[in-house]
């Protein structure tokens, strides 16, 4: 079982129900729990957590070399060097670290420089093992961090993954090894365009797809109908009166039991 969860916006579950399924699977069998969103890893809380600093390499500039020759700009794909006035700004959190300024500069005024960029670690907790990654506040370029977490700790046996934030290509990345897709979302006025593009989604990837709606006593049948035509399955999750921050799904509404196990069972879980 691999379930990857998928939201359009923010606050509309992800963290809860990830946590709660993967407690839930785990009361059978170790299950890994993957936190993908590296920018707002909500997941860290809930576990004993250890972590080591990440540190990655960007350019920078020799100002006693610059003259001012600009090709750094052109050669700059991501917009990050500027000119002001007579200077160069170069926004180092935004650096890919590509390398393209530095084989331009007729100069070699574009040097090498190693920042940390987060933090990669991981928690146990009874068969929950978390694996989750925190990119430090000032970086502006979540790529690398999340790249480096998929490699320190690649996927394994039964594992939810929560993706980061968005129904776009850098969050499908992080989860493309999900045999069961589901989008966590709530009943709000652009429900159905979101439901549409997922499952356009899960059409291209040929897995099951299920659309959670969370904070909903039911699914309304204009939602409903449309996940029938596009083959997703649905699920609602009645809105928990009083679930503080920091709460678990599972212990603070044990009524909603069934219904994440159901989800579990459709995700392949036993
Ligand atoms: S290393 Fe790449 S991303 Fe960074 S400033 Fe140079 S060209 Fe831009």
């Amino acid at each position: 079982m691999v379930i990857g969860l998928l939201a359009g916006r923010g606050n509309v579950g992800r963290t809860t129900l990830s946590l709660a399924l993967a407690r839930l699977a785990a009361e059978r069998s170790k299950v890994s729990l993957y936190e993908y969103d590296v920018v707002s890893p909500k997941l860290i809380p809930f576990f004993p957590w250890q972590a080591e600093e990440v540190k990655r390499r960007i350019t920078d500039i020799d100002r006693e070399k610059c003259t001012l020759a600009g090709k750094c700009l052109e050669a700059c794909q991501f917009g990050v060097i500027k000119r002001e006035g007579d200077s160069v700004r170069h926004r180092l959190h935004l650096c890919r670290g590509c390398g393209a300024c530095r084989e331009v500069c007729p100069e070699r005024a574009i040097v090498w420089k190693e920042v940390p960029c987060g933090e990669i670690g991981r928690g146990e907790q009874g068969n929950v093992t978390l694996h989750a990654a925190r990119l430090r506040p000032e970086e502006g370029w979540d790529g690398f961090l999340t790249r480096k977490l998929r490699e320190t700790f690649p996927q394994q046996g039964d594992a939810v993954l929560k993706a980061p934030l968005g129904l776009s290509a850098p969050a499908l990345r992080m989860v493309k090894e999900s045999e069961a897709f589901v989008l966590v979302s709530t009943v709000h006025p652009h429900v159905e365009d979101e439901v549409k593009v997922f499952g356009e989604i899960v059409q291209g990837f040929g897995v099951p797809g299920a659309v959670v709606l969370n904070l909903s006593a039911e699914v309304p049948e204009s939602v409903s109908r449309l996940c029938q035509s596009l083959g997703l399955t649905t699920f609602s999750l009645p809105r928990v009166e009083g679930l503080a921050p920091g709460r678990e799904l599972l212990a603070e509404a044990p009524e909603l039991r069934p219904t994440l196990e159901e989800i579990i069972a459709w995700g392949g879980g036993k």
